[in-house]
């Protein structure tokens, strides 16, 4: 008998799930595997939407990394424009309404994988439904505001929230020589910083012409002619072109929920270590989960493709009868703001003090390279540890280029509970153009252990 395999989501979780199961078990008449999405594309990469739409990268199809029609010549049914309405545990079925006008069907399946991401925050403000208010989330979000940019030419936009992505679409508005104001209602930007790694941020911001307003939400969006003529906060009105809503993501968990399938408090589905639900044979990879904490042994979901594609590929794994498990994250993030790279990993102090770790922190300041090396740039480390122990806790980086991606030495550090001391220990790669002789993350882990009072 052919067993069925059914996605809900066509894009870094589900299809990486569908792809690995493909893999393992290339054979259609053992393994069936059938994918819904109810959009129109397939395994495209949302991470790509700002160089997009900053024209770094120049065609959208380069965001994609697999059509429907190259998934069905790997031998999975990827049904695009078809949208799952709800799961019966019971029978074992999903209903599906064919968004082309095909109507509704039951779909029956042995096994089900919820890969149906995550639902952007777009507050009941006065005028967020105008024309020129976009989300950006999908890649037809994408391609919208890439054609407002072309065919528009707006003069001034407003990015309204700075996570990452709101980062992201202020460069990109930057690039396409468009004014950029950006209103923010916590006092730093990036939010998932400490406020003096934000701060950093905020100058970078300011550095490539970004107007900010920081402490400020924005309170509605006054409109003309059904299009959006300005953001409006309490303490002013900001005339605008264009609104990119930046404001994070919640988990999609509404299917889950209404199938009785366990959602935990972060709204996330809940599943254990192999990616498995609360329900038999139902499986959920990417931004519609909550995932573990490793440092503050918290649920936590943080929407990012890293965990969605490692997640999907436990769940491959494990539905073509393997044994692999998802080991949990630490929010490593990296971003960039035209010459400004942004890193986090681990805890910010913060978040050390909200989960009760008594915790030390330092900040240095050094350079990229050598600083006699052509090119060398400013960075700034900052290190947070648990006092007495010296474990470190977790790491902030704000620099120009070369910073961001040393946040990885920190979070091979975070994950495996190195010291401070021993991080400083820590054989890494030295010369000239790629760092001075002590790199930056070391010194400021000397630092560390000076204050850690072990
Ligand atoms: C602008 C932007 C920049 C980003 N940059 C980065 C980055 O630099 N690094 C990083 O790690 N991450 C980044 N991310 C996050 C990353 O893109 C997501 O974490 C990743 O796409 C999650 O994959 P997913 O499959 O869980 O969800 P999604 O990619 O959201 O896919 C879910 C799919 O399910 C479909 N779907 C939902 N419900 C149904 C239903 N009922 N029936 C049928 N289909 C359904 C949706 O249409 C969607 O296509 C970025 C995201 C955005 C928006």
């Amino acid at each position: 008998v052919t067993e069925r395999l059914v996605v809900v989501g066509g894009d870094a979780g589900g299809m990486t799930a569908a792809s690995q199961a493909r893999r393992r078990v290339p054979d259609a008449a053992e393994l069936e595997i059938v994918a819904f999405e109810r959009g129109e594309f397939t395994s495209y990469s949302a991470c790509g939407i700002p160089y997009f739409v900053g024209d770094v990268v120049h065609e959208y199809e380069d965001l994609v990394a697999r059509s429907p029609s190259e998934h069905r010549q790997r031998g999975i049914d990827a049904r695009t424009r078809h949208e799952v309405l709800g799961i019966d545990l019971d029978r074992g079925t999903v209903r599906v309404r064919d968004l082309t006008g095909g109507g509704e069907d039951d779909h029956p399946f042995d096994q089900l994988v919820l890969g149906t991401g995550a639902v952007p925050v777009r507050p009941k403000l006065d005028g967020i439904n105008a024309g020129g208010v976009f989300g950006v989330q999908t890649l037809a979000d994408g391609i919208a505001v890439r054609r407002a940019v072309d065919d528009g030419k707006p003069a001034r936009a407003v990015v309204v929230g700075s996570g990452y992505v709101g980062l992201e679409m202020a460069e990109a508005m930057v690039q396409r020589g468009v004014d950029v104001t950006l209103v923010e209602v916590f006092e730093q930007p990036m939010h998932t910083l400490d406020l003096d790694m934000g701060a950093l941020v905020a100058d970078a911001l300011r550095a490539v012409g970004v107007e900010l307003y920081l402490g400020e939400p924005a309170t509605g969006f006054e409109t003309t002619g059904g299009r959006v003529s300005a953001v409006v906060t309490e303490q002013r009105t900001l005339p605008c072109d264009l609104v990119l809503l930046g404001l994070g993501v919640e988990p999609d968990s509404a299917l889950a929920a209404e199938a009785g399938i366990g959602v935990g408090e972060t709204g996330g589905i809940r599943t254990d270590e192999t990616m498995r639900t609360t329900a038999d044979g139902i499986w959920a990879a990417g931004d519609c989960v909550e995932t573990w904490h490793r440092v503050s042994h918290r649920p936590v979901a943080i929407a990012l493709g890293t965990h969605a594609n490692k997640q999907g590929r436990v769940v491959g794994i494990n539905v073509t009868g393997g044994e692999a498990t998802f080991p949990g994250v630490i929010g490593t993030a990296v971003t960039k703001v035209c010459a400004y790279e942004v890193a986090r990993t681990g805890l910010t102090e913060r978040e050390a003090a909200e989960v009760g770790i008594d915790a030390v922190a330092t900040t240095i300041e050094a350079t990229t390279r050598a600083g006699y090396f052509p090119g060398a740039e400013a960075i700034k480390v900052k290190l947070v540890a648990e006092g007495g122990t010296g474990r470190l806790l977790g790491g902030q980086i704000v620099g120009q280029e070369g910073a961001a991606k040393r946040v990885d030495v920190l979070a091979a550090a975070v994950w495996n509970g190195m010291t401070a001391e021993e991080l400083v220990g820590l054989d890494v790669g030295y010369a000239p153009p790629f760092s001075p002789l002590w790199d930056p993350v070391l010194v400021a882990a000397r630092k560390l252990t000076d204050l850690v009072g072990s």
